[in-house]
């Protein structure tokens, strides 16, 4: 900064300079500075920023005059390993500002939002703090000189560690609403050959990502659609027909169809309205989760046939009815997602808790107060390793590892 902007700027202060080759002094661009000294920084070392025109030409130039003076370019993610190094962030925060920096729906912004502002890692280390506190007071105990525990102390602990185990039990079972909202809620579009399941997709998507073909059964493997539906990002699969067929390419087409349909989260039953007994299809996946579509009403005479009560009409082919069917769609994906508590984001977390809970139901039959102790202190391993608070080196580089350059 000093031999490029002729001069340190006031801390965090902007200020327009002249930016200069250190070492002919030619002008290279003007442009504003600003002087982040540690620790008041976003990694809590010295940060310089340059704010220049960034073409080609001028950024070529100045990174030249920066490697000349033993600077480098950042490593993915190493400015956010910095500041979790220094103690900036924690390691939730760390993983929201990846997703934060990845996030393509609203929802996905608010979670990872949410997340950066350290409401989930306040609850992990409440978790800690509560099972340090467990801890002591059991090591305290055995430090007794008398054999057994005395029985108020013995009941707290097991009291306490069974609170703790029924809230990280709690937190595990939502139904993973955080991960899916990271990764996208899986819409599985299933129904008989030649319903229009293909066509569906394709209006939706808006673009030609399925091929529709008047052949039945020519969706042999399973299409996927990325969207974005009020918000949320929502993962549209159109599954191969669900007929049974003698073609090993299409028996295996209907097995991945079954599979898919059977881990979504919502299903979209589509069947052609003109033959309403198709519907009955659907009854392999009663509930809320699977919506029913009645297909081609185009070619159904307006006082037609009788369609199932629940059924939308709508035509793939024409559009009508489509937006009101994306309308009952994204609300029951809101539903899916919809959380008051921070809830955990990633499978890591998950693994994390799961280890936790495991050593806390394993010290209750612990045969000596010593090993209690032992998987208690497993467990506080267990929940320090998610946000950081414990050795995590060698999760470091698989962490950092998805950030892009520049964060
Ligand atoms: P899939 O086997 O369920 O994926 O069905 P496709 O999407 O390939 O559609 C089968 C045939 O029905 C194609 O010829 C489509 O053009 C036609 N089709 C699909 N939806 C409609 C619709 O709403 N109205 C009419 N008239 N034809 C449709």
């Amino acid at each position: 900064m000093i031999s490029l902007a002729g001069g340190l700027p006031p801390p965090r202060v902007a200020q327009r300079r002249r930016i200069v080759d250190p070492e002919g002094g030619d002008p290279l661009d003007d442009g504003l500075v600003l002087w982040f000294p540690a620790p008041r920084s976003a990694t809590g070392e010295d940060v310089a920023e340059f704010h220049l025109h960034g073409s080609r030409a001028v950024l070529a130039v100045v990174m030249q005059s920066l490697a000349r003076l033993g600077l480098r370019l950042a490593e993915p993610g190493e400015f956010t390993r910095r500041a979790f190094l220094n103690g900036k962030l924690d390691l939730l925060q760390a993983e929201a500002i990846a997703d934060l920096a990845a996030a393509e729906t609203e929802a996905q912004r608010r979670q990872a939002v949410r997340q950066l502002g350290g409401e989930l890692g306040d609850v992990y280390r409440g978790w800690r703090d509560r099972l340090s506190r467990i801890l002591a007071h059991l090591e305290a105990a055995i430090d007794f000189p008398d054999e057994d525990l005395p029985p108020e102390i013995e009941d707290r602990i097991l009291d306490d560690t069974e609170g703790l185990l029924t809230e990280i039990e709690y937190h595990l079972a939502d139904g993973h609403r955080g991960e899916r909202l990271r990764d996208g809620i899986d819409v599985a579009i299933v129904g008989p050959p030649n319903a229009g399941k293909s066509s569906l997709l394709n209006r939706i998507a808006r673009r030609d990502a399925a091929i529709t073909s008047p052949v039945a059964g020519t969706t042999r493997d399973v299409i996927e659609v990325a969207i974005d539906l009020g918000g949320y990002p929502v993962v549209l699969a159109d599954t191969a027909g669900l007929r049974d067929s003698g073609d090993a390419i299409e028996q295996e087409g209907k097995r991945r169809a079954v599979q898919r349909a059977e881990q979504a989260e919502i299903r979209l039953f589509v069947f052609d309205a003109a033959r309403p007994a198709d519907a009955a299809g659907a009854s392999a996946w009663p509930g809320a989760d699977t919506i029913l579509v009645a297909n081609k009403i185009d070619l159904v005479p307006a006082a037609g046939t009788e369609l199932p009560h629940a059924a939308l009409p709508i035509s793939a082919l024409t559009g009508e009815g489509v937006e009101g069917l994306l309308a009952v769609l994204g609300e029951r994906v809101a539903q899916s997602c919809r959380v008051e508590a921070p809830v955990l984001t990633r499978a890591r977390h998950r693994q994390a808790l799961e280890e936790a809970a495991t050593s806390l139901r394993r010290s209750f039959s612990a045969a000596l107060h010593e090993l209690r102790a032992e998987d208690l202190r497993l467990a506080l391993r267990s929940l320090g390793r998610i946000t950081g608070a414990v050795d995590v080196e060698d999760l470091l580089d698989i962490i950092f590892r998805d950030f892009c350059i520049g964060k």
